[in-house]
């Protein structure tokens, strides 16, 4: 037996469908028939093809000829996952459970985008296994994050940069806070997929991975309530406030 984690009914194993990592049964399939549209095409002879929900317009990388389904959006034959709506508790959301979940997968396809960013690219689609469903099982299966040259319009897999990190920050994405260490193109990078910047502390680097690690401990995890009081001050005090290089002007 199988079962369809979208309405988490349970299937013999030939009538449910792969998609998007996950098995769905045939009345969910028919839900999202038409959801995703293909915007490239095997993009530099990768067995890769880019789709663009419907819905939300939040695109996807996923396997040539496979089928997908928006990472974010869910629909009215979903069911909650306990372990999400366990994060929307932690997080204060108030949104219904769909709402919330929603929220999440969304905040956590742009936290990956912007992992991604690099000067002169425009971050097209990832792909992040277990969403829309279950954004927090640390399975790291993925066709790999898609950006676009600015200047050529040619369509490539990304790799992360690394700089010298010796940025603290704390930003807002929407309802939750979400703190970090990185360089300047990460900060700006959050600002891009929408983050507010909250405050940003400059230090030597190893100053910053000491700080960001005693507050991702304090905190489990690096993204909190957006009434939760987290001090970057009282943990990096030598940290000058380089805020203002974030705020539009
Ligand atoms: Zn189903
Ligand atoms: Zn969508």
């Amino acid at each position: 037996m199988k079962q369809c984690i979208n309405c988490m009914t349970r299937l013999p194993r030939k009538e449910v469908t792969e998609v998007a990592w996950c098995a769905l049964c045939s009345a969910c399939l028919r839900v999202v028939a038409d959801q995703m549209k293909l915007v490239h095409d095997r993009p530099g002879g990768a067995d890769v093809q880019i789709r663009q929900c419907g819905w939300c317009g939040v695109a996807r990388s996923c396997g040539a000829g496979m089928r997908t389904r928006c990472l974010v959006c869910l629909d009215d034959r979903s069911v909650p996952d306990p372990a999400v709506q366990g994060n929307a508790q932690r997080l204060e959301l108030d949104g219904t459970w769909r709402e919330n979940s929603e929220f999440l997968a969304a905040t956590t396809v742009k936290l990956r985008l912007a992992k991604y960013f690099r000067p002169g690219w425009t971050v097209l689609a990832t792909d992040v296994h277990g969403l829309p469903w279950t954004g927090y099982r640390w399975l790291t299966k993925s066709h790999g994050t898609w950006g676009r040259n600015d200047e050529t319009g040619e369509v490539q897999r990304l790799k992360r940069l690394r700089g010298e990190t010796t940025l603290l920050y704390l930003v807002r994405y929407g309802k939750v806070l979400q703190f970090g260490r990185g360089t300047e193109d990460r900060v700006r990078a959050h600002v891009s997929q929408g983050a507010v910047p909250v405050l940003v502390l400059s230090a030597p680097s190893q100053q910053v991975v000491v700080a960001r690690d005693r507050l991702k401990r304090a905190h489990r995890g690096e993204m909190v309530s957006q009434r939760t009081p987290v001090d970057l001050f009282e943990a990096l005090p030598d940290g000058l406030d380089v805020t203002d290089r974030f705020l539009p002007s």
